[in-house]
């Protein structure tokens, strides 16, 4: 088994959320009652500023200068709908990142893949949240299961380095025969899973949360008797682990566990955060992430600690970018980072 603890040399990650559209609801099932967390919409709501591909890449220029980043995530709400995406992931790979990863919910995929992977996508992720497609309409508004399933396999058949399908575990009815069904496709086309807990934030219906919710952990029989941990990834900043499982028939699925935040090791701001009893989620867990009015978020509960780069992208002011992160990570996650 792997161990990777990542916290000296944190940060790695550069989490650009490019747009602020998407074509799903996503809802809790049949219900219309939505739970996305809109990231990158409700932050910068009203602001009307929308980042291009030259200030991303400035950005990303100077955070990987300052910081030696390695991979970059684009997400959105979809980027699929952003104008420039070919262009912002060859301009990354050319800034000399070694991955350039995509979240997509995967409706406007299959037709964009050769063009992605040409321009040096690495790793596609696309969200089936039901494997089933009344189920899969009942959550997103949308009838889109078999285009979503058709554009992953395509990924497979392209050659990307990884494909993987992001499933947030909700509960609706024969949700274990539909999960078993979705591992058995996963293992026969070699797609890794990732199975998320729904985190809680303020706009979702608090009954519907309770009904709707499932942990991951419920699987623990099922992985006890067929899969093993083969790597544990501890992010000590945002107190989350996350621990990839072999399962005996080859499939490969990730969890995350996000511990509470009132521990030592956690960024400086949580340790005192009157939020940290109630956080699911971490402190920039996925890396700097970035919207597209170029806001820097460190996490879903706490839009007070945003820190606003517009003026200094948009004037290509490479020393005050610099200061202004230095600082607010400095005040964030703590000195010496
Ligand atoms: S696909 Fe993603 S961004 Fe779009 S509504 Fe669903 S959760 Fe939100
Ligand atoms: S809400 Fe944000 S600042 Fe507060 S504990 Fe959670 S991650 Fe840390």
């Amino acid at each position: 088994m792997r161990i990777v603890r990542n916290k000296l040399d944190w940060p790695k990650h550069l989490r650009l959320l490019v747009n602020n559209e998407c074509n799903y609801h996503c809802s809790f099932p049949g219900t219309g009652c939505e739970w996305c967390h809109k990231d990158g919409v409700n932050k910068t709501a009203g602001n009307g500023k929308r980042a291009n591909v030259e200030d991303f890449l400035f950005l990303a220029k100077v955070l990987k200068e300052k910081y030696f980043l390695e991979k970059i995530k684009i997400g959105a709400m979809e980027p699929t709908l952003f104008s420039g995406l070919n262009e912002l992931i060859a301009g990354s790979k050319e800034l000399g990142f070694k991955e350039v990863s995509m979240t997509s919910n995967g409706y406007f995929l299959e037709d964009k893949l050769d063009g992605l992977k040409n321009a040096g996508l690495d790793t596609v992720t696309v969200s089936m949240h039901a494997f089933n497609q009344e189920v899969y309409r009942s959550i997103t508004g949308v009838d889109g299961f078999k285009r979503v399933k058709e554009a992953a396999e395509k990924a497979i058949k392209l050659g990307f380095k990884k494909v993987k399908v992001n499933r947030v575990l909700l509960n609706f009815e024969n949700v274990w025969g539909d999960l078993m069904s979705f591992f058995n496709w996963a293992a026969m086309n070699g797609v890794r899973i990732k199975l998320y807990k729904l985190i809680w934030s303020p706009i979702m219906d608090e009954k519907q949360y309770f009904e709707n919710y499932v942990s991951w952990e419920s699987l623990m029989l099922y992985f006890r008797k067929y899969a093993s941990v083969i790597e544990i990834n501890e992010y000590l900043v945002a107190g989350r682990e996350r621990l990839l499982w072999r399962l005996k028939n080859g499939l490969e699925v990730e969890t995350d566990t996000f511990s509470h935040k009132l521990t030592t090791e956690v960024g400086k701001v949580c340790q005192k955060c009157k939020e940290a009893p109630f956080c699911l989620e971490g402190l920039m867990s996925y890396g700097i992430e970035v919207g597209p009015s170029l806001s820097v978020g460190p996490c879903l509960l706490r839009n007070d600690l945003r820190l606003e780069l517009w003026d200094e992208v948009r004037s290509r002011d490479k020393k005050g970018v610099a200061q202004k992160i230095g600082l607010f990570l400095a005040k964030t996650v703590g000195e010496g980072v």
